[in-house]
């Protein structure tokens, strides 16, 4: 969420509530969420350090890949290629991209 990525930490089934911890451990900034993942609320407690702008920009990616697969009638591989040639992605991000394989797994 916004660059940061966290780790599930805790489960209150009869809260329905879903603790969230920053994956940096230093880092004091949790997330409530639902148990299906409805944003809530935080301990407004901020992230002591940025945000991880490739990860920002490879979510964003992958949701495009995405919502293009499942509107178009063209094959995985080819809207991966397409928007990758579009992309204007630091190589950081590039390094960390999944592969079309890989998402093809996670789109099914
Ligand atoms: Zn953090």
């Amino acid at each position: 969420m916004c660059g940061h990525t966290y780790h599930r930490n805790k489960i209150v089934k009869a809260q329905n509530k879903v603790y969230w911890r920053c994956e940096d451990r230093d880092c004091g900034a949790y997330i409530h969420t639902t148990l299906s993942n409805v944003y809530l609320s935080n301990n407004e407690t901020p992230h002591i350090h940025e945000p991880n702008m490739d990860d920002v920009f490879i979510q964003q990616f992958k949701a495009q890949v995405i919502k293009r697969v499942r509107s178009e009638l063209v094959t995985p591989g080819v809207i991966h290629s397409e928007e990758l040639a579009k992309a204007n992605m630091s190589p950081s991000a590039m390094a960390n991209l999944p592969i079309a394989q890989s998402m093809r797994k996670s789109m099914l």
